[in-house]
């Protein structure tokens, strides 16, 4: 690239802008790489709904969430009247962004039904995912509830009885604001996070065959949802993991009263504060149990596995997000007398910045395609999704840390300042490798699918069958993947726990260099970022050597530049 020598402008037209940027269009990457994921004809009936939501989340989308942010929700305890009736307040931008969310794109619905989009069929997990990636470059905090209600249908399908599915499924796949019943997901207490064997809140059983729950949820978030997955031990069940089962919470009576529990408080958040988490005691309320007495955890595992792959994609949405913010700034901000982004220090910072995003947006398209698969019933897939869950969600929440902060630093000051969208990134982007899972507890999953699910084996196979499909291999990626598989199986047999994170890492980057380097018969520039990935994240360097690497600009485009 030449450097123009410019004069710097003065004044405000020296702060580059990027509010109204369509954030599909300025990442001509997604619409290269959906044909591989996604079939022709849902491909083309998307793109237009695609487009429209990469305008909303670059303008009136972006707007309405830094509004909900600056105003979050509100506990109310009582009507105006002095009425014992609890209610939370939210912003009407945040009922604005559920609307869309739940309304307009159907997010919760799109996977259990058909006429979502006037799509005659429920949606593949790449649709969801495609749209959840755009939504989330604008907002956050709402993906927790749409999230949660998607999964709550999921798990309720699977392990409810007929009935319960009856009662509840339309309300849950509802477009309609007025009949839409959210969900939730009540695990965590004081005592018992991680360690859910701890769980202490009862559950006596009531003449009518419901149950009675007692005791305290210390993080409830979408504390108000219609319905919510709570764990609970049976009275007399064991102590342990065993004794922990599964119920469904309503928050009104099929009579209409409300249910026996109360929201004590809203937390004060760092981010995610547009959504209200919150502490909830249970006093006697009625339940249903889900499925098998005992078989809490393992059910709640499925919900859990399925909003730990929603919170991957969202980490992928914020580090793409944070990437086109870094380019449209790198491309106009002039300082001594050049765009940012000729500076060569400056192309190497954004070049590592992109090439995390890149790993967790194959790795996003990968797992969606395995879940399309396991759902329909194939025995290796659901080993292979086993596996690929916890990979993304640990090690793209933990990078999306990383390239928001970065990304906060290309505009400079400004991007300390709650103006620009870089701060709430940074905030919000932390919350992904604390909650559904801290990410030491995330990366021993990786290690429990291997030893449970025989995932290593699926993975192995899946990873070669996509190297024998690629034309143009990356030398060393094969003995690298093998390395780092036995990294893996050392960790699951005598090296223990302490390796888990060393090896989900390894794993995770082999797999998204394989999958990128794939991906390049859609886009040639996979496979330079694939050898990037080799060459930054898996093989050796020595850091005392000088290594001088040019950044092509294919690989930096501006996303501010008219297609
Ligand atoms: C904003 C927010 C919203 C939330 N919303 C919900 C919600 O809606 N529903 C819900 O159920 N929960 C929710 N949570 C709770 C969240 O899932 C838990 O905080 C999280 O799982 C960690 O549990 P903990 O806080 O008890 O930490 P702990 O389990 O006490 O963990 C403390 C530390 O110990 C580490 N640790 C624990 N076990 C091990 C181990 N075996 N090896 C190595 N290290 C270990 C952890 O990694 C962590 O760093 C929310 C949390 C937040 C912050």
């Amino acid at each position: 690239m030449t450097i123009p020598n410019r004069p710097a402008p003065i004044g405000a037209e020296a702060v580059p802008d990027s509010h109204g940027l369509n954030v599909f269009r300025a990442d001509p990457t997604l619409a290269a790489l959906l044909p591989l994921y996604l079939p022709d004809d849902l491909l083309a009936h998307l793109t237009p709904h695609l487009d429209r939501l990469g305008g909303l989340a670059g303008g009136r989308l972006a707007e309405l969430a830094a509004t909900a942010d600056t105003n979050p929700p509100e506990l109310l305890h009582r009507t105006r009247r002095g009425e014992d009736a609890q209610s939370i307040a939210y912003h009407p931008a945040y009922r604005d962004m559920e609307r869309l969310a739940f309304g307009d794109y159907g997010l919760a619905a799109l996977s259990h039904r058909a006429g979502v989009l006037d799509w005659p069929a429920p949606m593949p997990a790449a649709a969801k995912y495609a749209i959840t990636y755009l939504f989330v470059q604008a907002e956050f905090g709402l993906m927790c509830p749409v999230s949660m209600t998607d999964s709550l249908a999921r798990t309720l399908r699977r392990f409810g009885d007929a009935a319960l599915v009856d009662r509840y499924l339309p309300a849950l796949t509802s477009q309609d604001m007025d009949a839409l019943f959210q969900g939730a997901m009540f695990m965590t207490e004081q005592g018992a996070g991680s360690d859910i064997a701890n769980t202490a809140v009862t559950a006596a059983p009531n003449p009518d065959g419901s149950w009675a729950l007692t005791g305290d949820k210390w993080f409830c978030s979408n504390a108000d949802a219609e319905l919510a997955m709570v764990l609970a031990r049976p009275e007399g069940a064991p102590a342990g993991i065993k004794g922990v089962s599964l119920f469904l919470l309503p928050r009104l009576l099929p009579d209409g009263a409300p249910n026996r529990y109360r929201i004590v408080r809203l937390k004060e958040k760092l981010g995610t504060r547009s959504m209200a988490s919150g502490e909830i005691t249970l006093e006697g309320a009625t339940a249903w149990m889900v499925g098998e007495p005992g078989a809490g955890m393992r059910q709640m595992a499925d919900m859990v596995n399925n909003s730990r792959l929603s919170n991957g994609v969202r980490a992928a949405g914020m580090m793409r997000r944070a990437v086109t913010e870094a380019l449209f700034i790198a491309h106009r901000r002039i300082a001594f007398g050049a765009p940012i982004v000729t500076l060569p220090l400056m192309r190497r910072q954004l070049a590592k910045m992109l090439v995390r995003a890149e790993q967790a947006r194959s790795m996003v398209f990968q797992t969606a395609e395995a879940l399309r698969r396991s759902d329909a019933g194939e025995p290796s897939a659901y080993a292979l999704l086993r596996i690929l869950t916890p990979l993304l969600k640990f090690r793209a929440c933990r990078d999306a840390r990383v390239v928001t902060g970065d990304a906060m630093e290309v505009r400079g000051g400004c991007g300390y300042i709650e103006d620009f969208p870089d701060a709430r990134l940074v905030r919000d982007a932390h919350l992904g490798s604390i909650w559904e899972g801290t990410s030491n507890i995330v990366a021993l999953d990786v290690l429990r699918a291997a030893a449970r699910e025989g995932s290593l084996e699926a993975l192995a196979a899946h990873l070669s069958a996509l190297r024998a499909d690629t034309p143009d291999p990356l030398p060393q990626l094969e003995a690298a993947t093998a390395r780092a598989f036995a990294l893996a199986r050392h960790a699951g047999d005598e090296g223990g726990p302490v390796l888990a994170r060393q090896a989900a890492s390894a794993l995770y980057n082999v797999a998204s260099a394989t999958m990128m380097a794939w991906e390049a018969r859609a886009l040639p520039e996979r496979a330079t970022l694939a050898a990037m990935v080799l060459a930054h994240r898996v093989l050796p360097r020595d850091p005392l050597a000088a290594t001088d690497e040019p950044i092509p600009d294919s690989l930096l485009p501006d996303p501010g530049a008219k297609r």
